[in-house]
């Protein structure tokens, strides 16, 4: 695999939730925010190992996006709900993407939104449209969950407007993150991204380029294949990296509870974290716990394809 590193002056960014005092219809800017340290309540650093492997982490996150359009939903509320529940219990650090169909239409939302949030999930923002974008940070802030500041999904063509903070009867969100920018719509081949990456990007028609002073932060989207990570893994013992992390996210369907052009579920994915929870160099963590902790490493743009 091809590596890209890119040694830059640090960029200390202050990378934050929206907070609800957004929904009082204040806008808020970064100098405004609290800088949150990285939390990762599935860390485990005492391992003896770390002395002698290479200091690459690979943080693990998980998503899924729940559409607009009904057969993207869950299939059976008290299944998703346990669903969710077995895979934090384990570890997994988990965020959702809910598009604006199903935060209005959708079948026990709030309870849905509240109880997950509970577990410790995160909700980001997932929209097709820019527009939509503040209203499902309003909407979950509404349902009682703090929005993240990730863009779940874009069009690379949308990043110029996505990345401004954007306002929905009074409240503003501002997004600081951005995951799964897409070429193209439709999921072919080329359009969806399937890289490793780490840093800021410039503009929409110069997406690859890190600007030190963009205010978003790119993480790759991978092809969220369970092996992919234990590949990765293989690859970081056998010192093929010498950047400071790595990022990998597990997409999973709402409907039907497996990875995305997979037949993993549960099983395996509780199997993946038996397997790799002692492992010094794998941390799970959100895809904004993810890009807080690029932040905190000090900003090195990692641009693997
Ligand atoms: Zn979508």
């Amino acid at each position: 695999m091809r590596k890209y590193l890119f040694i830059t002056l640090l960029t200390l960014f202050a990378l934050s939730c929206g907070t609800p005092a957004a929904a009082a219809g204040e806008s808020l800017t970064a100098a405004d925010l609290p800088v949150e340290t990285v939390t990762q309540p599935a860390v485990k650093n005492e391992s003896p190992k770390s002395a002698t492997t290479s200091t690459t982490m690979l943080y693990v996150s998980a998503t899924m996006h729940i559409e607009s359009q009904p057969d993207s939903w869950p299939k059976d509320v008290d299944a998703f709900l346990a669903f969710i529940q077995q895979l934090t219990d384990a570890g997994v650090r988990l965020s959702i993407g809910a598009d604006v169909g199903w935060l209005t239409g959708g079948l026990r939302v709030q309870e849905i939104i509240q109880r997950t949030s509970a577990m410790g999930v995160q909700w980001d923002v997932h929209a097709h449209k820019q527009s939509d974008r503040a209203k499902a940070a309003y909407l979950l802030a509404k349902y009682g969950a703090t929005p993240t500041s990730v863009i779940s999904g874009m069009q690379i063509s949308e990043f110029d407007k996505a990345r401004k903070p954007s306002s929905y009867k009074g409240y503003t969100w501002t997004p600081k993150v951005v995951w799964g920018g897409v070429a193209c719509i439709g999921h072919r081949p080329g359009c969806d991204d399937t890289s490793i990456v780490l840093y800021r990007p410039t503009s929409s028609a110069k997406y690859t380029v890190h600007d030190p002073k963009g205010n978003i932060v790119r993480v790759g989207n991978t092809d969220h294949q369970l092996a992919t990570a234990e590949s990765l893994l293989a690859q970081i013992e056998a010192g093929a990296y010498s950047v400071p992390m790595l990022s990998f996210t597990i997409m999973i369907e709402p409907e039907t509870l497996l990875i995305v052009n997979s037949d993993d579920g549960l099983t395996e994915i509780l199997a993946f974290v038996e397997q790799v929870k002692e492992n010094p160099n794998l941390r799970f963590a959100t895809i904004e716990e993810t890009a807080q902790a690029w932040v905190a490493a000090g900003s090195v743009p990692i641009q693997i394809p």
